[in-house]
């Protein structure tokens, strides 16, 4: 079976610095898939090559089988892969609601162009996914008065709306006290469950990623170091003593 993602040798280079070295790893259909190591480790850099933020000084990345080097941002994220943001990215003076139906009228717009009650359709679609992730009570709130985990929620719900089959979600708990961390990451766990679409994540706190991922790879000075089960991980001796060595294994959840 064809991998959803497949990444080989992918590297970057900023200067002199390298940030990204080599890495080679696939993302499988359903998997919920945690991307670790500590601050500067090349995470978010590896991210943003994935999603064609950032062009890659060396590798190829492959999305059902098709390579997406060189393709922009847009047409990554057209073909099904999609994106959170670590800084929200919704529009304050809107309603709940009316965040998700602007996106599903621009992932909708090149299917049903023409499609004449289309509005009233995304209000019900957009209530769907609000419930899915919790936040149906809260559909005719304007963002700008939403606590923090909410927005959070909701972003998932707006990406969701592109019906992606793989999802990237680099800190999406960052800022979050730990019951919403729980919470942001239980549900999305049932997301990939139920949806049977791939998520690949980072995150800060390891009880988080022991208690969801159901695979973890290690991302140390840009070189990956491990990738196992959650059993595997713990109990390698190089991420402990990059964690433990550096004393960060147990790091408060700070964006980084
Ligand atoms: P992480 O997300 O794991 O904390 P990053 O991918 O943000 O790590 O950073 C990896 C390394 O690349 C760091 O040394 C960082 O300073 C460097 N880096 C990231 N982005 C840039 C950039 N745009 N220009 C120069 N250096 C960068
Ligand atoms: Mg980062």
């Amino acid at each position: 079976m064809t991998a959803v993602l497949q990444v080989e040798n992918l590297s970057k280079s900023f200067g002199g610095v390298v940030a990204v070295s080599n890495v080679n790893f696939a993302v499988e259909k359903g998997e919920l898939l945690a991307l670790i190591g500590p601050n500067g480790a090349g995470k978010s850099t590896c991210f943003n090559m994935l999603m064609g933020q950032l062009k890659p000084s060396a590798g190829k990345v492959f999305f059902q089988g098709e390579d997406l080097s060189g393709l922009p941002s847009r047409a990554i994220w057209r073909k099904g892969v999609g994106r959170t943001f670590q800084i929200t990215a919704t529009y304050a003076s809107m309603t709940v609601a009316e965040n998700v139906q602007m996106a599903l009228i621009s992932h909708n717009k090149r299917v049903f162009s023409v499609f004449p009650y289309a509005h009233k359709l995304y209000r019900e679609r957009a209530m769907e996914l609000l419930s899915l992730v919790g936040l149906a009570d809260q559909a005719d709130r304007h963002c700008a008065i939403l606590a923090y985990g909410d927005l959070k929620r909701l972003e998932l719900a707006i990406a969701l709306c592109h019906e992606p089959s793989l999802l990237l979600m680099d800190e999406p708990t960052a800022g979050m006290a730990p019951s919403e961390r729980e919470r942001l990451m239980a549900l999305t766990a049932s997301i990939v469950a139920d949806k049977g679409i791939s998520v690949l994540f980072t995150e800060h706190d390891m009880d988080t990623v022991f208690a969801h991922a159901h695979r973890i790879m290690v991302l140390n000075r840009g070189e990956l170091i491990a990738n196992g089960t959650v059993d595997e991980i713990r109990n390698n001796a190089q991420v402990q003593e990059v964690y433990l060595g550096g004393g960060n294994l147990y790091e408060s959840n700070e964006a980084g």
